[in-house]
């Protein structure tokens, strides 16, 4: 079973559903050539994609574009349904890095077919993810700086402040749709600068007062 570390807590919590929004950075939905949703896209990773510090990417033999995507995490530390904007921080246990990697010419492919990604953002490895930290540790979580480097090379430099969708928005939605409950995750989506990751690679994301998270590419 995967899960989820809460830094200084007293238990792991096991991961439930990772709820993934799409286009939530004007800068990101640019370089894609996207537009602009009307509401916030969703998509799910399974548990089972998860890995953790250190370990190793491994990308499947079906594709030869796989991207990163440096996100914030929320992990959710009391579940809720249809959560109202103001009440949503007091259902986030904890912030943490992730990197919802994405296999670019498969989710190409699926869109144009108007087929689910999932093959393009759920497959093994697809979602290396830090520990987190005790919301109450990170006093805006909407202010905080996103990089991410390939082998010491930046590529993504962006701040939570340039969220579309914001956080207390994102789960009141999200929680309307799907229940939540202790151990979901919610990955907020992409800043600019996403780009190709290859065998060998060393791939570092980090988030200013949250953590930092390190992978390589087997
Ligand atoms: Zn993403």
């Amino acid at each position: 079973m995967k899960t989820a570390r809460l830094i200084g807590g007293e238990r792991d919590y096991p991961i439930g559903k990772i709820l993934c929004i799409g286009r939530n950075y004007a800068d990101h939905i640019a370089e894609l050539g996207n537009a602009v949703p009307e509401r916030p896209i969703i998509f799910m990773k399974p548990a089972s994609s998860v890995i953790g510090e250190g370990e190793e990417i491994v990308i499947p033999s079906y594709s030869n574009d796989c991207h990163h995507e440096a996100e914030l995490a929320l992990l959710i530390g009391t579940g809720g349904t249809a959560i109202p904007v103001d009440r949503v921080m007091q259902h986030i246990a904890g912030y943490g890095v992730a990197i919802d990697l994405t296999l670019r010419d498969v989710q190409s492919e699926q869109k144009k077919k108007g087929l689910p990604w999932e093959i393009a953002k759920g497959f093994d490895t697809a979602c290396p993810l830090s520990a987190f930290v005790p919301a109450a540790s990170v006093p805006n979580p909407q202010d905080v700086r996103i990089t991410l480097s390939v082998n010491g090379e930046p590529r993504q430099d962006g701040s939570t402040a340039l969220m579309i969708n914001r956080i207390a928005e994102l789960v009141s939605y999200i929680s309307g749709i799907f229940t939540l409950v202790p151990g979901d995750l919610i990955l907020t989506g992409t800043p600019a600068g996403v780009g190709p990751i290859k065998s060998g690679d060393k791939v570092v994301a980090e988030i200013s007062g949250v953590g930092r998270l390190s992978v390589s590419v087997a």
